[in-house]
């Protein structure tokens, strides 16, 4: 079977959560099943194995999870980019909105040396706020941000097409 659709169907979708009217992709299941695991970074090392690429950055806390994976077989680095108040040592921010007040993404600013190809990675593009942060922090810290990469692309939402639109490529596996 085709390994898109694969990885697709161990999605699950949860009703009302966390809050009602909100469906929750939950890809839990991608990763306990070995298949639909293996299908997903398979999916991604084809497209990135021949491109020259430093880092893998993965967004704090499902993008640590395919990140990591990702680094690991592709031989790069990887660096994450944390929710605020979590990394030790100096760290440079950057402020996104939300449905409701502001959110921040953080990285060590030794995370990255400038002119450094990096790949981001997340599980979900809903807005397109936490991604779009991200790619600006790594920016300032120098990196040259070749792809933003995602599990999962919710298009209704409009995220992916913002950060196209902001100048960066994206790949994801499936829409919901
Ligand atoms: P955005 O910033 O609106 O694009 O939201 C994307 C971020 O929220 C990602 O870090 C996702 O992990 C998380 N997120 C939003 N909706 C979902 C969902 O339905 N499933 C899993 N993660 C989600």
């Amino acid at each position: 079977t085709d390994p898109n659709e694969l990885v697709r169907n161990a999605i699950r979708s949860v009703p009302d959560w966390p809050k009602e009217g909100v469906t929750f992709r939950d890809i839990t299941p991608v990763l306990q099943d070995p298949r639909s695991f293996r299908a997903l970074i398979d999916i991604f090392v084809y497209r990135y194995m021949r491109q020259r690429m430093d880092l893998v950055a993965g967004v704090d806390a499902r993008g640590f999870i395919i990140g990591s994976v990702l680094a690991y077989e592709l031989n790069l680095g990887f660096v994450p980019v944390r929710k605020s108040g979590k990394l030790p040592f100096n760290t440079v921010a950057e402020e996104y909105k939300l449905e409701y007040g502001n959110a921040s993404v953080e990285m060590h600013t030794d995370a990255v040396l400038p002119g450094q190809r990096v790949l981001l990675v997340d599980d979900l593009i809903a807005t397109g706020g936490t991604m779009v942060a991200a790619s600006r922090l790594l920016q300032r810290l120098g990196a040259n941000v070749v792809e933003a990469a995602a599990i999962i692309d919710l298009p209704d939402l409009g995220g992916s097409r913002l950060i196209r639109e902001s100048g960066l490529p994206v790949f994801t596996v499936c829409k919901f």
